[in-house]
């Protein structure tokens, strides 16, 4: 039997897309179609025109509490971003970008809000994020009367240049990475063309992640990062490598019976 994560409710589920639509769209409109891609294991090798959702977690009323918060995220790292965030540009582009105006805190409660439903979720696609005894705290975080996020919680963001490259495969979206950083453990979570490294950990981020940080506030910096030399573009050509030999062989298996 499920039941709501939020309010314990056993029916009314909708769909809960953990990391918003519109990140999903963004990279379809650009290129048609989303090829979906997770890891160098190719397990999800699929087209996902809506993104990915879980129907088991929320019900309608609670799902609808995300809305605030999705929103501000959406419209500060994709809608707005341009009105938000300045270049900050040298001789080969711009290098970072910089807001005096975003909301640091709110745009760490979207990040946190996205790890906690990933948490919570059984679709594959999430399979990487566990907050184990962090995930009562974020929750209990969010949903407080005035939001306030544990400071187990930080994130660096950053956002690739040149999508444009013809080379570089760039309808993928990856599903969320565990990592360590030093002995910091970390999430990275692909929000289009913006990368959010959320730190789950009682230490602080150590320099030079530490002045990037959400929690130092404004202004608030976001990393230029090239596609091109990135170990990402690696997973990602090793995963459509994956996906493609996936697919051939379930052709093939299909053909033979
Ligand atoms: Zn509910």
């Amino acid at each position: 039997m499920n039941f709501c994560r939020l309010c314990g409710a056993q029916a009314g589920f909708v769909k809960s897309h953990i990391i918003p639509e519109a990140f999903f769209r963004q990279l379809r409109d650009e290129e048609q179609k989303l090829l979906l891609v997770a890891d160098a294991a190719g397990y999800f090798p699929k087209n996902a025109p809506i993104g990915v959702y879980d129907g088991e977690i929320l019900c309608k009323l609670c799902e609808a509490k995300f809305l605030a918060i999705d929103t501000y995220g959406i419209d500060a790292l994709l809608t707005r971003f341009d009105w938000y965030f300045q270049p900050i540009v040298n001789d080969n582009g711009p290098v970072a970008y910089e807001s005096a105006s975003v909301d640091t805190l709110k745009l760490l409660e979207f990040l946190v809000a996205i790890i906690w439903r990933g948490s919570i979720s059984r679709q594959p696609f999430f399979r990487t994020l566990a907050l184990g005894p962090h995930e009562e705290s974020a929750k209990a975080g969010l949903f407080a009367t005035s939001p306030v996020i544990p400071k187990v919680f930080d994130a660096v963001l950053s956002r690739w240049e040149d999508t444009k490259a013809p080379s570089l495969p760039k309808a993928a979206l990856l599903n969320p990475h565990r990592e360590r950083w030093g002995d910091i453990n970390a999430y990275r979570l692909y929000l289009g063309k913006v990368v959010a490294y959320v730190k789950v950990d009682q230490r602080p981020f150590l320099a030079p992640f530490a002045t990037f940080s959400l929690r130092t506030g404004l202004p608030c910096r976001i990393i230029s990062r090239r596609l091109a030399p990135s170990n990402d573009i690696i997973a990602m050509r090793k995963t459509i490598g994956a996906a493609e030999r996936n697919r051939q062989q379930l052709l093939a298996k299909r053909r033979t019976t």
